[in-house]
């Protein structure tokens, strides 16, 4: 493996069979499954800084990376039904992607929402037919038989730190249990025949060690001769001769080099940039490219439609004691804490923070809608400094995407960051899955177990009733999206989708794309664990659907 970071290659250098664009959370996957094959050369380009930082490692260190140049942060255009208000929009920017930097929660979603996209024109996606890449990918270290993967790349296991205030939770939301006929019986694997129920959360991690799919698959200590992984390098435009790709342009420091790729190119910048890449390379809806002065390539609709995110609201409360994980992060204890995690891998830096959970069916179709996400932490927006306060926070967090956004260039610069129009909270059914989630979210923290450690509620607050009318003005105040981007390429048949079910982008050769833009709708679960699933796929097509050589 190879990462030159200065510019001026040899030549030879600039050819390759495969480009993967994007070495966050798929695409460092897609990078490593092709490079198994050494007659593959393979190049993987970054556009963050590498991955060689302690605070990615640490399990409870990936919050102090939000908002720096491992990340990207901006914000949406302004949501109409949230009081006007410009979400913060945060994600990964460096090796591993997001899951770098994220909670590393592992979640696949519902057995129905795979089977939805096969029954919606995705031939080929059904549950039955997902899970054994769900099984490659993964390496759990207590569960396997049919449904998990024991030899898989990615470490997956139970979190390391159990809080005191995540086992109160557990044991609350069990002490609710018969009360409005809800199912909060405990469950131990949310990935197995059901998903409803409250417990902790598997997580990729192993020992408090973080599991990215760049440590996971890649790793700094591995070489691969024909792997080529370059850093700080970002793509601006895709190359194309008539309607194939054949290489792209990359941008180090001032300087711009084009590199190709005798077989394909394959896009994994994620749900906001893979789009944006293709409308400044001249596909996607011609009207909106020939505003920018942008060449059309392909007029394709579905490029940047159909975004789908999760929406939560916090629901907070002040605590008797000082026993959060607020101020760990800060002066000795941060020393000692990280002391202890280097020394023995214990410790608060080996909790993932949301180390605990549940999943409720609270519209009663039978299926979960809202998954309810416990920290023994306040909540505060992405990338907002965290309040100085001992809390605890119950984020309900509704599972189900009804709104529908779009993702459109700001202008022709590959520097600009997209506009990310999300309308959300447009449809009815988020803000009353919200309303139900914060009712449950108040009687699940007084519940005994929890009551105990209690001493007010911030959030809602005293000041917010029980109505549907003061909780709704809630919710459009305060809710933000879980940082679960999706949708914007979607695969499928229909007018507005983009790649067909081998992932290849319909009208053009050589280009595929790999990453949770691709999602038809969006999972309900959290989304990392089926953004690597798809990587695992595409590889597979990739090898066995091979398009002709150029
Ligand atoms: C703070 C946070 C917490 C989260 N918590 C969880 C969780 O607990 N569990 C879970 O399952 N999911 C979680 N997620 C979501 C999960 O991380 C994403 O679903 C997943 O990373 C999406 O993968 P992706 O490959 O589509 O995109 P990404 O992982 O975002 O990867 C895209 C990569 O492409 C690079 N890139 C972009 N543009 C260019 C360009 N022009 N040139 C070169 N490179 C480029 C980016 O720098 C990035 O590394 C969280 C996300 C965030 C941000």
């Amino acid at each position: 493996m190879s990462m030159p970071k200065a510019l001026d290659p040899a030549p030879a250098e600039r050819d390759f069979d495969y480009i993967v664009v994007g070495g966050g959370a798929a695409g460092c996957v897609v990078a490593a499954r092709l490079s198994e094959d050494p007659s593959k050369r393979v190049l993987l380009i970054e556009a963050g800084p590498h991955a060689r930082h302690p605070l990615i490692r640490m399990a409870g260190g990936f919050f102090k990376l939000h908002g720096t140049s491992r990340s990207y942060l901006f914000k949406s255009e302004p949501a109409e039904a949230a009081n006007g208000r410009q979400m913060p929009l945060l994600q990964g920017r460096t090796l591993g992607g997001g899951t770098a930097i994220n909670a590393m929660v592992y979640i696949r979603g519902q057995r129905e929402d795979f089977d939805g996209w096969a029954a919606n024109g995705c031939e080929g996606w059904s549950y039955e037919e997902v899970l054994p890449f769900f099984k490659r990918a993964e390496n759990n270290s207590r569960l396997g038989g049919r449904l998990h993967g024991c030899n898989g790349p990615l470490r997956v296991s139970d979190n390391a730190h159990r809080h005191v205030l995540s086992s109160a939770f557990i044991l609350a939301a069990q002490q609710t249990q018969g009360e409005d006929g809800l199912p909060t019986a405990y469950n131990h694997d949310f990935n197995g025949e059901r998903q409803q129920g409250v417990g902790y959360y598997q997580t990729m991690c192993y020992r408090g060690e973080r599991s990215s799919t760049f440590s996971a698959y890649i790793g700094l200590g591995k070489t691969r001769d024909n792997l080529t992984v370059w850093t700080d390098a970002n793509v601006c435009k895709i190359l194309f001769s008539g309607t194939r790709a054949i290489g792209v342009r990359v941008r180090m420091s001032e300087d711009d080099l084009d590199v190709f790729a005798a077989r394909e190119v394959v896009l994994s910048a994620g749900t906001f940039m893979t789009p944006k890449l293709l409308m400044l390379s001249g596909v996607g809806p011609a009207e909106h490219l020939k505003e920018h002065g942008i060449e059309v390539i392909l007029d394709v609709p579905g490029v940047g439609e159909n975004y789908q995110d999760h929406l939560l609201v916090p629901v907070d409360a002040d605590l008797k004691q000082p026993i959060s994980l607020m101020g760990q992060d800060r002066g000795w204890r941060a020393v000692s804490n990280g002391l202890q995690w280097l020394l023995f891998r214990s410790g608060v830096l080996t909790s993932n923070v949301v180390e605990c959970g549940g999943f409720y069916d609270l519209d009663g179709d039978g299926r979960a809608d809202t998954q309810l996400n416990a920290l023994a932490a306040s909540s505060c927006g992405w990338g907002d400094p965290i309040p100085q306060v001992h809390r605890f926070s119950l984020a309900p967090l509704c599972n189900t995407c009804h709104s529908r956004g779009t993702v459109r260039l700001r202008s022709a610069d590959p520097a600009d960051m997209p506009k990310v129009q999300g309308n959300y909270l447009s449809g009815a059914q988020e803000v009353s899955n919200l309303i139900k989630g914060i009712r449950l979210a108040r009687k699940i923290m007084a519940a005994p177990a929890l009551a105990r450690h209690i001493k007010s509620e911030s959030l809602p607050g005293p000041g917010v009733g029980d109505s549907d009318e003061a909780l709704e003005a809630y919710v459009r105040a305060r809710v933000g999206t879980a940082l679960h981007p999706a949708g914007t390429c979607a695969m499928g048949l229909g007018p507005k989708a983009v790649v067909d079910a081998q992932l290849r982008v319909h009208g053009l050769q050589g280009l595929r794309i790999a990453d949770a833009s691709i999602m038809p709708n969006i999972v309900r679960g959290n989304t990392a664990a089926a953004t690597i699933m798809i990587a695992e796929r595409a590889a597979v097509f990739i090898n066995h659907f091979e398009q002709p050589q150029r």
